[in-house]
This record gives structure tokens, sequence and C-alpha cells, in this order.
């Protein structure tokens, strides 16, 4: 890896403010999963020391709830320019242990430093209440405060901006925070970490640990002293982490799978729908949980949206990440391949065609060829699960109707994208949807002055945004006599 700074790369867990190893001194090693390649360690921790970190982020807790929003934010900026400074850096790293090309990797953290400078403004915008009395004699005020200190669970798709995006709105509440990456993708989180320690944050607020995931997942989630949760991962998990949080009643936001339907009408800009398909399906090699996983084209444009995407998914150039040019990068693991071929198989045995890719890269390891199904039914592995993998499912639909009560058969609800000109569907359909965002017209919508989240098994809570910071703050009710 070759980086501007190699003080950027830590292969040590950052604990109240020091960058440490295990207690005793045990590693993980990471690879990169495009080359196969040891890119380095980090350590394998487990509950106790999680519980340091613990300790330290509640020691530190009440200094910087006690500080301004506008301190608070002043260091969140410095922490957004340093990342933005280090983008380049950032990326590299990120493509090394992840696997997306390297564009997107800058785009990420772009992305990612967005929510920093994002909550760096918003930090002095928590405002309370005062509400009319019912009693002469007493006051109601309403005050927002720091919920305390905060844990984060994260996942390898976004190994920063799922980071960010849990910490930046944390930080400018007032709230110190604990975060476990993915044990795939460690280096992006301890390098934003070594950032933040050069803006100037204070020690303890930001801790990343390293290791052993039901090991730390089980001190953070059992701790008192924690008295937040925020994961993104496999819904499996995030259940399992919300049972875990029940015994000390601790505030858990949940970003978990979704199912994401595309619907392409016959009155859609057919070459926009295809695009957005592309870019719906096919970032970070459909490794999102936005991810379009069900497209639904409509009678009358089927075969042709179906040609259009089939071409444009065959001009995809396929390989390792760090290479000029390449926009599908390997997946993740094996395990990633294997879920794909699953589907794939599948589909197939039931009587869908492949209109192009189907298999394995002639790449090997875990690339995956960019892959288009027709005569995809609701019957297949395909509608009920989330793919995550390059692999764009086309199901054929009739009417408005039709299409509405597929979409929304499903337990998951976050994202949905549908493409039409006409205004009164465009109302009526984007209210039908049940989920928590919705895409008309495009296939991007991610942002951070948009709220992230879902619906029904897709989690509960809102990233980013107006709404994101209200997960870290607590209300409190002041009633003031003043007889
Ligand atoms: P994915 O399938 O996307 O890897 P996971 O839900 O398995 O999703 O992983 C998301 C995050 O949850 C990762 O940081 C992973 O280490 C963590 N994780 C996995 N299992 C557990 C667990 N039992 N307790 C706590 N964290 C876990």
């Amino acid at each position: 890896m070759q980086l501007k700074d190699n003080s950027l790369l830590k292969q040590q867990a950052f604990i109240d403010g020091a960058f440490c190893a295990a207690q005793d001194g045990r590693v993980i090693e990471v690879t990169n999963p495009a080359t196969g390649a040891f890119l380095g360690s980090v350590p394998n921790m487990g509950a106790d020391d999680t519980r340091r970190a613990i300790v330290a982020a509640n020691r530190a807790w009440a200094g910087w709830k006690a500080k301004t929003g506008k301190q608070r934010g002043t260091v969140l900026r410095n922490w957004y320019n340093l990342i933005m400074a280090n983008a380049d850096d950032l990326a590299i790293i990120m493509t090394a242990e992840q696997g997306k090309p390297l564009a997107e990797a800058q785009g990420e953290i772009a992305y990612a430093a967005s929510f920093i400078e994002w909550f760096a403004e918003e930090a002095k915008r928590v405002a309370g209440d005062t509400l009319p009395s019912p009693w002469e004699d007493r006051r109601i005020v309403v005050t927002k405060e720091a919920i305390g200190v905060c844990a984060a669970i994260t996942p390898w798709n976004f190994p920063a901006a799922m980071i960010t995006r849990k910490v930046g709105p944390a930080l400018a509440a007032g709230c110190p925070i604990i975060v476990k990456p993915s044990e795939l993708t460690p280096f992006t989180a301890l390098a934003l970490a070594e950032l933040a320690n050069r803006a100037g944050l204070p020690p303890g607020l930001l801790n990343v640990v390293t290791g052993d995931a039901r090991a730390i997942g089980g001190e953070l989630t059992a701790n008192p002293l924690v008295r937040k949760l925020s994961f993104t991962g496999s819904t499996a998990i995030g259940k399992l982490l919300m049972q875990q949080c029940a015994p000390t009643v601790k505030k858990v936001s949940l970003e978990l799978g979704g199912n994401a339907p595309f619907i392409v009408f016959d009155d859609a800009d057919l070459d926009a729908a295809v695009q957005g398909a592309l870019a719906s399906k096919f970032r970070n090699a459909g490794q999102t949980c936005v991810c379009a996983n069900r497209i639904y084209v409509q009678d009358g444009v089927y075969d042709a949206f179906a040609a259009k995407l089939a071409s444009a998914v065959d001009a995809l150039k396929v390989g390792d990440g760090m290479e000029q040019g390449v926009t599908q990068g390997p997946l993740i693991d094996q395990k990633a391949v294997k879920k794909v071929e699953e589907h794939v198989a599948d589909a197939i045995a039931k009587g869908a065609r492949v209109l192009t890719g189907g298999q394995r890269h002639a790449l090997g390891g875990s690339f995956f060829q960019p892959t288009v199904l027709t005569d995809v039914t609701p019957q297949m592995q395909v509608a009920g699960e989330e793919t995550f993998g390059p692999l764009a499912p086309l199901f054929r639909f009739h009417t408005e109707t039709e299409v509405i009560q597929q979409a929304n058969d499903t337990e998951f609800g976050l994202a949905s994208y549908f493409y039409s000109r006409d205004i009164g569907r465009v109302w009526r359909v984007a209210e039908a949807l049940e989920c928590g965002m919705v895409g008309v017209n495009t296939g991007i919508i991610s942002n951070e002055v948009a709220p992230f989240g879902g619906v029904k098994q897709s989690g509960l809570g809102r990233e980013g945004s107006k709404y994101g910071i209200e997960d870290y703050l607590v209300v409190k009710y002041i009633c003031l006599g003043i007889q």
C-alpha cells in the first residue's frame, strides 16, 4: 500500500486517546479481497479491553458534555478538514481492505466526511422548548441532553461512512462513543481515529476496539454504563443485539437489511431508468443495503429495458479496485460469492434466463460476473432475500396495483425506487411503498442532509439530517415553580 502518510495505517486499537494492543497480545489478520494479500493485523480484543474503553468514555463524558455546541463543532470541523486533506490515503486504505474501486472509495471518504461537517454544524442547533403551562405558578421547560456513552457496531461495506454517521452525531450531541468496526475493514476506522486525535478530540471520546465481535458486542450491550447502541449490519445480528440490550434498557438504533424494489413503469424515461438501475444495483458490486434487489419492469418496456440494461452491464469492468477504469471490485469474501451463486442457481432452476453474466469471474478469487436475469418470479429466492452482490433480477408486471403489492411483500422496508413521469402515479406510488426512503426517477439517494433509515425489519431510527442527532439525545422536562 503506497500512502503519502504511512502513519495513517495503524495496527493497534485506539482506547482513551492512545493506540494500544490487546491485553493478551492476540491479533487478527486483515487481507485484501482482490488479491488475498496480507495487509496487516489488528488487536484481537475481547470483553476486558472493551470495558477499559467504556470506562474511559464514561470518564470523558462530563467534560465534553459541558462544552458548548460550538466548541464541540470546532473539533468536529477540524476532523472534517483532516479527513478531506487525507482523502487519497484513506481511499487507498479502504480499497485495499474492502475491494471497492478507488473512485468509489474516494466518493465514500467525501460522503463520510460530510457527516462530520454536517454534525459540526448541527452541534450548535440542539434546541429545547418552552411549553405553555396548565398551572399559574409553574413553568415548563424542555431541554435536550447527551444520552451518555454510546456504542457503534459497523459493517465492512462502507468502512468509513457507517462510522462517521454515528460518531458525528454522538460527538456533536456531547456523547463519547466506542466503535467496533468490522473485523474485515478495521484500518479505515483506525485511520479515522488517528485523524480525530490529530484534530484535538480529547482522550476517551472516540475509541475504536477491534477483535472478537461476540465478546466486544457482549460487553457493549451488557455494560450499564453504555446508554445507547447504534448498529448497522445484518438483520439477524441486529435482532440479537437488540435482545442483548433489553436487560439494561438501552436506546437502540438499527440499520439492517433491505430488499429494495426498483420499479420501471411504461411511461418511464427508459435510458434514465437503466442508468439509475445500474447505479443502484452495481455500486459497491451490489453490496449495499439500499441496492436495488428486485427490479420490476412493466410489460410494455420489459424487453427494451432488459436489452439496454444488459448492454450497460456488459460495459462494466471487473478487476482489482486499484486498477484504472475498474468499476466492479471483488465481493468481500467467498461466503458472499456463494450467496450470489445460490440465488442464480435457484432462479435458473425455477425458469429464469441469464441475459448476461451468471458465473464466477475468470479472475478467480471472490470476483463475480455482473449478472442480469430475466423471467424472474416471486417464487424465486431473490424475491425474498437480499443478494448483496452484482445480480439484477428482472420481474415482469402489468399493473400499478400488482407491483405495489409485490414490492411491499417483504419483511424489509429500507429503500425503494421507481421511474415514472406521471405526476399522479409518482405521488400515489411514493405514498404506497412501505419503506423509509424512496428514490423517484433516481437510483442514488444517500447524502448527509437527508434522513437515512428503514421501517419494518429494516431497522429503527434515522441517520444523517437534522433528525439524526435526536438518537443521541434525551429529553428532560424541568418544572419551574415561580411562586
Ligand atoms: P454482514 O453480514 O454485513 O457482515 P454482520 O451483521 O455479520 O453483517 O456484521 C456487521 C457488524 O456486526 C460487524 O462489525 C460484525 O463484526 C458485527 N457482529 C457480527 N456478529 C456479532 C455479534 N454476535 N455481536 C456483536 N457484533 C457482531
